[in-house]
């Protein structure tokens, strides 16, 4: 066991933090500015200006597999890109990746849906959640039934990240009540690629965040057998499967941001007078700072070791829930902690740590709630499926 960085991954991670500090930290100003005049954080030209310098750096479809003209570098090195990009709240994702249930689909469906999407063509969204069902996903209620060689679908989804922007949606319909009904959900429903010129409508949803997600409403949409993604009647697990391997990266976005907070928490308390002295000096200060900083680490760690079990062909789930659990805490422990250490100054527009404070807030919410992880966490070690202590 080695728990250090290879010379390749800290080569990769000098890089990074070198374009984060160059291209985008100086942008920051402008995506706040952005967003309290109601406007897109950042332009779509902005955005492919920079997925273009990125590229030119052979920062291009990190987790593409070669064969799509990605990069395949390995969940690792994802989790470290994801660490370092999100020292920065400009909402940047490198270019030249797809959501992974698109790899699921038949070479027809790769060629028109994967490669545009890949390439940067196509924008693509995933909706299971209904007005009905979030935590509660075998509760959905959106039909598919089959007309001719046709499915017409019919229903409602809501929180859809992208689906304002969206061209096509990856959507779970009931395409078998009698099924649904009898395997407690998990047959009888299907994943559709629906188009946006098929029918669908979408309306923005205001959050507390800075970019809404969207209702999507399907009235009667025609949808071609052709456009059924994996098979008939089984989307259940092929939608919650890709999910379940991938919630550490939310845990990896919020050591990034806690990294960057702490830092300024740190720097303030140095330049902060009270009373004669920096309030670095006093001991209230200096253990935020510590138990900050340990939580940190430990989320850190759960992150890595989250992808580096992935990469290395072992089932990750468990640890992703935790990683995704643990993180998500530990980022709105510690904003709440800079935002106290910064004062008055910190609940101000003036700083950005207002906002890292509403984004954080989600994290605990999206990609399955506090609750929903922990309830995976303790049906696995209640079950026998992970042992206690089993991953190291
Ligand atoms: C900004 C944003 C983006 C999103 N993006 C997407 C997306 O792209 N695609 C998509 O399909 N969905 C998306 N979602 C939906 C998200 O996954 C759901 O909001 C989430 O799973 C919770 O579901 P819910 O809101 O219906 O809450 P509910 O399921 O109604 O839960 C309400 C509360 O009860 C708790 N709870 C529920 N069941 C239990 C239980 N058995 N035991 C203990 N506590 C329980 C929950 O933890 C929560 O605290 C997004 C949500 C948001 C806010």
């Amino acid at each position: 066991m080695h728990l250090r960085l290879t010379d390749e991954q800290k080569m990769v991670q000098k890089t990074i933090r070198r374009f984060v500090e160059k291209e985008l930290i100086p942008l920051e100003n402008d995506v706040l500015r952005n967003e309290r005049e109601g406007k897109p954080s950042l332009s779509p030209g902005k955005l492919k200006e920079l997925q273009l310098k990125a590229k030119e750096a052979g920062f291009w479809g990190i987790n593409t597999p070669e064969e799509y003209g990605g990069a395949d570098l390995g969940q690792m090195m994802m989790a470290i890109v994801l660490m370092e990009v999100s020292k920065t709240f400009v909402p940047f994702s490198f270019g030249g990746s797809a959501d992974n249930i698109l790899y699921y689909g038949n070479e027809e469906q790769k060629k028109k849906y994967l490669l545009p999407t890949i390439n940067g063509v196509k924008k693509s969204c995933f909706a299971m959640t209904e007005p009905g069902a979030g935590s509660d996903t075998r509760n959905i209620k959106m039909s598919a039934v089959k007309d001719g060689s046709e499915w017409v679908l019919n229903g409602e989804k809501t929180f859809i990240t992208g689906g304002n922007e969206a061209d096509f949606v990856m959507a779970i319909a009931i395409t078998d009540k009698d099924l649904h009904q009898s395997t407690q959900g998990r047959e009888g429903v299907t994943c559709f690629i629906v188009d946006r010129d098929m029918g669908w409508k979408s309306e923005y949803i205001h959050t507390m965040g800075e970019w809404g997600p969207a209702g999507l409403v399907f009235e009667n949409v025609l949808v071609s057998e052709s456009n059924i993604l994996g098979e008939l009647h089984k989307g259940y697990n092929l939608g919650l499967e890709w999910i379940g391997f991938a919630r550490w990266v939310v845990g990896a976005r919020a050591v990034g941001a806690a990294e960057r907070l702490l830092q300024m928490a740190i720097d303030y308390s140095k330049e902060r007078i009270t009373f004669g002295k920096p309030i670095a000096e006093r001991q209230a200060i200096q253990w935020q700072i510590a138990d900050s900083a340990v939580e940190i680490e430990a989320a850190k760690w759960l992150v890595l070791n989250a992808a580096f079990t992935l990469d290395n062909g072992e089932d990750n789930r468990h640890l992703a829930s935790m990683a995704k659990l643990y993180g998500a805490n530990m980022g709105n422990n510690v904003v709440d902690r800079v935002l106290q250490i910064h004062g008055g100054m910190g609940y101000t527009r003036e700083l950005p740590i207002e906002r890292w404070y509403r984004e954080a807030r989600l994290w605990r919410i999206y990609d399955g709630t506090d609750e929903i992880q922990r309830m995976i966490i303790a049906r696995n070690l209640i079950k026998g499926h992970v042992k206690v202590g089993q991953y190291v």
